[in-house]
């Protein structure tokens, strides 16, 4: 991108989708208009309106510098700050996950199983877009959130009062600051990466995501060995827990909700590719 070229919004963006790409960028044109969007303050519409103007100089120097730093796989959330999850549009920060549309799986399940659900816990907020999901949709459920990060805490705390959502944000490992507590639901998206794994995701996740957020130890499952037989404690009678799982664990994380022995079956639910990403079981009525 030389200074001295007029660089209208068209000739901008067929330059940058293929720089993007040759930096591994897949969606490169998109990203390229959000991008412009950003440094121009215009919406896509906008941006088309006007697709043969030339730049003005702040905006080229603006968008240049956002560009930059997607060429270096930084996740265009946090260039922009933001990701859209069940409708709501989250702030992110490296101190946060980023919401995956994955976890959308998680929202819906909970909701199909536990519709009635009074109380809810959600172990390992992040963002706290799961937490936000579920008072949205349960609007007279008391909604508690827990999390080992008071920087993410931070973060999802300022995301409820964006969304207008009630929820009671605690700070701890696991049930820690609920002791005592029962819970008509728990949800729960937690590290779930083998360790050995982290090396081959994707940059923007590797060196972006916090490490907290996705490190599940040797074979990634050791928070679901923490969490499901300790749930027992904090699930009312006919509670509902569901969890996220990684890639191939839901037969294990299967086996340790039976290990429990005091879960009914459990379900298994798919996300949009294919993958079997929710597991989940209610606590039988005599535990
Ligand atoms: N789904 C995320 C990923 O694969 C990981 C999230 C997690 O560990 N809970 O990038």
């Amino acid at each position: 991108m030389s200074s001295q070229e007029v660089w209208t919004t068209l000739k901008l963006l067929a330059w940058t989708k293929d720089y993007l790409l040759s930096k591994g960028v897949v969606n490169a044109r998109l990203e390229a208009e959000w991008l412009l969007c950003a440094a121009t303050g215009l919406d896509r519409v906008g941006l088309y309106l006007q697709y043969d103007k030339p730049l003005i100089d702040a905006e080229l120097a603006a968008y240049r510098l956002l560009v930059a730093r997607r060429a270096k796989r930084e996740p265009l959330q946090h260039i922009l700050g933001s990701q859209e999850f069940c409708g709501i549009d989250y702030d992110v920060s490296p101190d946060v996950l980023i919401p995956r549309y994955d976890t959308e799986v998680l929202i819906l399940e909970a909701l199909n199983r536990s519709s009635c659900a009074q109380t809810v816990l959600d172990i390992g907020t992040g963002s706290g877009c799961i937490a936000v999901s579920m008072q949205k949709r349960l609007a007279n459920a008391v909604v508690t959130a827990t999390d080992i990060s008071e920087a993410a805490l931070a973060v999802a705390r300022r995301n409820a009062v964006k969304a207008g959502a009630a929820v009671e944000f605690l700070f701890g490992a696991l049930f820690e600051p609920v002791v005592g507590r029962r819970f008509d639901l728990i949800v729960s998206n937690p590290p779930y990466i083998p360790t050995a794994d982290i090396d081959m995701l994707d940059q923007e996740v590797r060196d972006y995501d916090p490490m907290i957020a996705l490190d599940g130890g040797l074979d990634g499952l050791d928070i679901y060995r923490e969490l499901i037989p300790a749930a027992v404690d904090y699930l009312n009678p006919r509670g509902w827990l569901l969890v996220e799982v990684g890639i191939g664990q839901a037969k294990d994380v299967t086996s340790m909700f039976q290990s429990a022995g005091k879960f009914t079956e459990t379900i298994i639910a798919l996300d949009p590719g294919g993958i079997q990403r929710v597991v989940g079981a209610q606590l039988k009525e005599l535990s």
